[in-house]
């Protein structure tokens, strides 16, 4: 079997073990003579796996029965509206960060929906970061405060979340379960499957459940949180092999240990910056401080050195690492199932380019 390096940011790398356990599967699920991708939402090979992949984020965030784990469906984009709908009430305000351009994705719905305030602006900043605690501003009595745990575009990241009166929400669609946090001290958590949990399709919602009673009645039942946590997540008919491969996941995140994903992230992340940082022929997009332990993202000294180098990567089998099509240059997404070995495949392919090239 020959896998390549895939850097991509998403739909990304899924775990090998994962990926077999699927074949094994695939065509007789457990013995039931069908596939799961046949199976009815509502049968009992189905329930069980839906119910054992909500349990398995409960444990691995250690999540008090005060919240609820949702599979919502319209990705994390749809989340950016629904948030504003379900939380934002008439005459209040909501705190949003801007720290690049999916908080800024974020901003633009939630102002279709209600007041916003920026308490920070540093979106379009280069090198790009996060805001720092200090310079929130925020607003009395605020709706909620909404950051972007992870920019995968610009690969800046909050290395500590602030702690505020208002219910803190989070996306956080390139880092969740990337590594430890107190994740009760969130009001909402919401992540695109599609990096580090599983493959596209859903979305997962983290919601404390007392929030979602203060939706207007006039919101269209698909888009309350409350008709998903009554249901159970299955009001209507889920993206259930999503959710399946998800479950697995979350099995394999539970196998490995999440504390040990996470010091491989940071340890293979370290070894990519430090790379970038051993000369001037590549360059770190993101301030130090704020480096994204998911999206590596650095520049060459132009742009058709910059072109050369994915070419020639991706004929060596290193796939996936040109840059967001918004900001060029390049990105390196080093996901939770990104084996370390293309890590150091990567650093060995850098230093034989600036040799050539530099
Ligand atoms: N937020 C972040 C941080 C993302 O990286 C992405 C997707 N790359 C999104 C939101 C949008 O997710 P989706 O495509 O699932 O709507």
């Amino acid at each position: 079997m020959a896998r390549i390096y895939n850097f991509s940011a998403g739909p990304a790398v899924l775990p090998v073990d994962v990926l077999e356990e699927i074949q094994r599967e695939l065509v007789d699920f457990e013995g039931s003579g069908m596939s799961l991708l046949e199976s009815s939402h509502r049968g009992k090979e189905y329930s069980a796996v839906h119910d054992e992949a909500a349990a398995n984020y409960k444990e691995l965030l250690n999540l008090s029965d005060d919240y609820a784990v949702l599979f919502l469906q319209g990705g994390a984009s749809t989340q950016f509206a629904m948030i504003p709908m379900n939380l934002l009430g008439e005459g209040q305000t909501a705190d949003y960060t801007n720290s690049g351009a999916w908080a800024a994705k974020a901003i633009k719905e939630a102002k279709l929906v209600g007041n916003v305030n920026i308490a920070a602006d540093c979106g379009t900043e280069i090198p790009t970061r996060v805001p720092t605690v200090d310079e929130l501003n925020l607003t009395p009595d605020a709706a909620y405060l909404h950051i972007t745990s992870n920019e995968t575009i610009s690969g800046a990241q909050w290395k500590a979340f602030p702690t505020v009166d208002a219910p803190l929400v989070a996306d956080m669609s390139s880092d969740m379960l990337s590594r430890p946090f107190d994740a009760n001290q969130f009001g909402l958590i919401y992540a695109g499957a599609q990096k580090n949990l599983g493959p596209a399709g859903a979305a997962l919602v983290i919601i404390r459940k007392d929030l979602a009673e203060r939706v207007p009645a006039s919101t269209p039942t698909m888009f309350k949180y409350a008709t998903h946590i009554e249901k159970d997540s299955l009001f209507n008919t889920g993206p259930c092999f999503t959710i399946y491969v998800m479950m697995l996941v979350t099995r394999w995140i539970k196998k490995v240990g999440l504390e040990k994903l996470y010091k491989q992230n940071v340890e293979k992340a370290a070894k990519l910056y430090a790379a970038i940082d051993a000369t001037d022929f590549y360059k770190g997009t993101a301030v130090k401080e704020c480096r994204s332990d998911m999206n590596v993202t650095f520049r060459l000294p132009t742009e058709e050195l910059e072109a050369a180098f994915i070419k020639e990567a991706d004929q060596n089998d290193l796939k996936g690492l040109k840059g967001h099509r918004s900001v060029g240059g390049l990105r390196a997404s080093i996901y939770n199932a990104f084996p370390p070995e293309g890590v150091d495949t990567l650093i060995s392919f850098m230093n034989e380019f600036e040799v050539k090239n530099g």
